[in-house]
């Protein structure tokens, strides 16, 4: 399929495909916005049952960052990468080596990280041919889960404020699905905060670990949604918001860090008739942007500066975040629709001159 014969093409500036027979890379880099800067944005190596859906995927991920950037204030463009393929099979140095080649031929255009299926080590090998990759101990910020996660902590802390009148987590009930690297960081610092935990992974020795550590009780993974708690936390893929899990989430709100949560607007639309508030993911998950941003900000081609303690700009995405709920509740529309809107207002003001066929609506 040709990019833009994608659903979700929206106007994407650049899509770039890399096969290597070699090494059997093959990679899709996904640019869809660069009105605020350069494009950043994590590469996840999944092993996708087609390639359309590995760039559907690169597609909705990168305008998901593109939002993310502007409502985080980070002067970037969104972008995101994709590999197919089986990380615990296909993964290895010289296939990592050859996609930090194809980066450097992108250029500075864009700048990656992890993703799903990549680990920092996995950034390491890729630092060692391509200045272009970020969260490696060497060069900058590590693992971005650690800040993904404390931003998701204060975005939740919004949430309690707007949605159950209190601002402390002590004996909130939550329902964290995945913990993994962001979801385990998450349970510690809930945990911490007197939250009670209801966990579960399809990987089992993560939720039997984060049992023991948090004292969190575990579910299977089919029934996560409908556990019956205050918060539904989503930390692993996206799309888990849909037809079939929407009529049963008991939670009053869901709050986490997955990408994509909304399988789409409708089950969206579904959440808000229902009373249940949903804090927009790529503005709560915001974190591990915000803490590499320093980094970004150093690599070649970019010109711009962060000043602020990485604690401040994380604790800013409660600040957006209560801007959001106050906005979609004065105007009765979806949380996502009003950051969606606010977004493409950012974007809008700052590319009309160079991409005057870029809306303020979605296409
Ligand atoms: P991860 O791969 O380390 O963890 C995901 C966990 O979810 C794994 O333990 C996996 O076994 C589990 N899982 C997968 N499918 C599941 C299912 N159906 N039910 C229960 N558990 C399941 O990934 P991560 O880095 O923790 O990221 C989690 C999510 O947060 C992803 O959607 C990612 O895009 C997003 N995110 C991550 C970061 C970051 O810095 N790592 C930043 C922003 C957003």
């Amino acid at each position: 399929m040709v990019p833009w014969a994608s659903p979700e093409f929206d106007s994407h500036e650049h899509v770039c495909a890399f096969f290597d027979p070699r090494s059997g890379l093959r990679a899709i880099v996904a640019m869809h916005s660069l009105a605020l800067g350069p494009a950043a944005g994590g590469t996840r190596f999944w092993p996708y049952p087609s390639d359309d859906l590995a760039l559907a995927d690169a597609l909705r991920l990168s305008r998901a960052m593109s939002y993310k950037c502007a409502l985080a204030g980070v002067p970037l463009g969104g972008g995101k990468a994709t590999i197919i393929g089986d990380p615990r099979k296909d993964k290895n140095e010289a296939l990592l080596k050859t996609y930090g080649h194809f980066l450097n031929r992108i250029g500075n255009q864009f700048s990656t990280g992890e993703d799903v299926g990549m680990s920092v080590a996995d950034c390491e090998i890729i630092r060692t041919v391509s200045p272009f990759v970020a969260g490696t101990r060497s060069s900058g910020a590590g693992d971005p889960s650690l800040h993904a996660a404390l931003g998701v902590f204060y975005g939740i802390r919004a949430v309690l404020e707007c949605h159950f009148n209190r601002d402390d987590y002590d004996g909130v009930r939550f329902a964290v699905q995945g913990v993994g690297n962001v979801g385990m960081k998450l349970c510690r610092l809930l945990h911490e905060a007197g939250a009670d935990l209801t966990v579960s992974d399809i990987a089992s020795e993560n939720a039997k670990e984060c049992s023991e550590r948090f004292s969190a009780r575990v579910v299977d993974p089919d029934v996560i949604h409908a556990v019956n708690a205050d918060v539904f936390v989503p930390c692993a893929l996206g799309g888990v918001i849909n037809a079939r899990t929407v009529g049963s989430i008991r939670a009053r709100a869901i709050a986490g860090a997955a990408n994509n949560q909304l399988e789409s607007a409708a089950v969206g639309a579904q959440l808000h008739s229902r009373g249940i508030l949903f804090a927009p993911d790529y503005v709560i998950n915001a974190g591990g942007l915000i803490g590499a941003a320093e980094e970004l900000a150093r690599m070649p081609g970019r010109n711009f500066s962060i000043s602020g303690t990485i604690e401040v700009r994380l604790q800013r995405i409660h600040d957006r975040l209560i801007e959001i709920f106050d906005l979609a509740e004065s105007t009765r529309e979806t949380p996502e629709l009003t950051a969606e809107r606010m977004a493409r207002d950012i974007l809008c003001a700052n590319q009309a001159s160079i991409r005057p066929d870029f809306t303020c609506t979605r296409k």
